[in-house]
């Protein structure tokens, strides 16, 4: 979940966190605006959020490059994609507080009042690379599950996470142990239940 913590609220991981959820949401061929309105509304956009359907139909060909960049199985590749997307889509880089309304933050759309599709694209780039420059590795990745498109920021130690829930983890940790179960007839393996 989110942090609700002022100084957090817009900090690079945040805002990587945030674009994940938008690309998940936006995944369905119709996303649903509502859906879209309460993940801006949960990463702390002050409401009330009313996204028209030609709003979304933007968010949504704007989450799709981004999809890329989670797909990038390397930081060059992640990299080149990040590249091609700020060179495309994105101006200066510059400082706001909206008005003294939030934490000084940087944005590179082209100003506070940017459409959402622009503004999803530009805040996203912007994270999504400062965290491939802090990590040398991709911002994040896509769920190893073949029943699940989400992506997912990826942590910053520790083992690699493999699945965007532990819901997909579990499913696939149940789906594993039947298929051995069923593959191996008798099944001795002394493991015992997830
Ligand atoms: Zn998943």
């Amino acid at each position: 979940m989110p942090d609700d913590d002022w100084s957090t609220r817009h900090s690079v991981l945040t805002t990587a966190r945030r674009t994940a959820a938008l690309v998940n949401a936006l995944a369905d061929d119709r996303p649903d605006p509502d859906e879209v309105a309460a993940v801006l509304l949960a990463y702390g956009e002050t409401g009330p959020v009313e996204l028209g359907p030609e709003e979304v139909t933007g968010m949504r060909a704007a989450a799709a490059p981004l999809r890329e960049v989670f797909a990038a199985a390397t930081a060059d590749g992640a990299a080149a994609v990040l590249n091609r997307l700020l060179r495309e889509h994105t101006g200066p880089l510059r400082l706001t507080s909206h008005g003294g309304t939030a934490p000084w933050h940087a944005h590179v759309d082209r100003d506070d009042d940017a459409p959402w599709a622009e503004w999803l694209l530009a805040s996203s780039c912007m994270a999504l690379a400062v965290l491939l420059w802090d990590r040398q590795r991709p911002p994040g990745r896509t769920c190893a599950s073949d029943s699940c498109r989400n992506v997912f920021v990826a942590q910053g130690s520790g083992p690699e996470r493999r699945y965007c829930s532990r819901r997909c983890a579990t499913r696939e940790r149940v789906a594993a142990h039947r298929g051995r179960h069923s593959a191996g007839g008798s099944g001795g393996a002394a493991e015992g239940p997830a």
